[in-house]
């Protein structure tokens, strides 16, 4: 029976992972993750705040990834403020923002920053995210031209590439062949983009996920599960 629930948090990375407590009369921690991503951890009378938060440290990949299992597939960008000092993320690495009044509207990565240039009413997010679009649609084309080879054998047609904003999906592709990524998949490593991209192209082959489908997508992409899990990871 449990006596005591409340509700607590630990900090992981960037992100915060709450917990619904509680403590029973037995000899291990149990840590249960529901699909709506919420954590139940249930504690021995005898642990330490202490010995709990280190424990849930310890476990915390875990919880995320089981978390990430539910949501799959599904970008996790949190809200931005944009503000000085805010982390964004650009090919998998985390920039801290820095915002300057100007003359011209301007975003470049400058000594390990990301920069924004802008005049008195500029929107900053605006900015940022035509940026992103930009540098979207060149590391993708780039991307997509390398990635081909790798499916010359089935003499398929390089795809058409466009870029949507999408809520749920990193990307897709039509019956015709064209390919649709996300803009958001810039923030995520160089690897996830290869990994996303072979995927669609995989689809132009096979369209359902099928057994065939990951036979192929396993050979073009022997490690695709890894950037697959630093996908879901990179971007919370
Ligand atoms: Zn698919």
């Amino acid at each position: 029976m449990s006596e005591t629930v409340n509700i607590q948090s630990i900090e992981f990375g960037s992100r915060k992972i709450n917990f619904e407590l509680s403590y029973q009369d037995r000899k291990t921690l149990g840590i249960r993750v529901y699909p709506n991503c919420k954590v139940k951890v249930i504690a021995p009378y005898d642990t330490t705040e202490e010995k709990l938060k280190a424990k849930l440290r310890e476990k915390a990949p875990w919880i995320i990834k089981q978390q990430l299992g539910f949501l799959s597939y599904q970008p996790l960008t949190p809200p931005r403020k944009y503000v000085n000092g805010e982390t964004h993320l650009y090919l998998g690495r985390q920039y801290k923002l820095r915002i300057e009044k100007s003359e011209i509207n301007e975003v470049k990565l400058f000594r390990g920053r990301l920069l924004v240039l802008k005049k008195h009413n500029a929107s900053v997010k605006n900015l940022l995210s035509e940026w992103y679009r930009e540098k979207a649609f060149v590391h993708f084309e780039e991307t997509l031209k390398k990635t081909i080879l790798l499916f010359k054998r089935f003499e398929i047609d390089e795809p058409e590439l466009q870029i949507r904003q999408m809520s749920t999906r990193w990307g897709s592709c039509t019956p015709k062949g064209k390919v649709i990524l996300n803009p958001e998949l810039i923030k995520a490593p160089k690897g996830s983009i290869e990994y996303v991209i072979i995927h669609e192209l995989c689809h132009l082959i096979h369209h359902n996920h099928t057994r065939a489908f990951y036979d192929l997508q396993e050979a073009i992409m022997p490690d695709w599960k890894k950037w697959k899990e630093r996908l879901e990871m990179s971007l919370i």
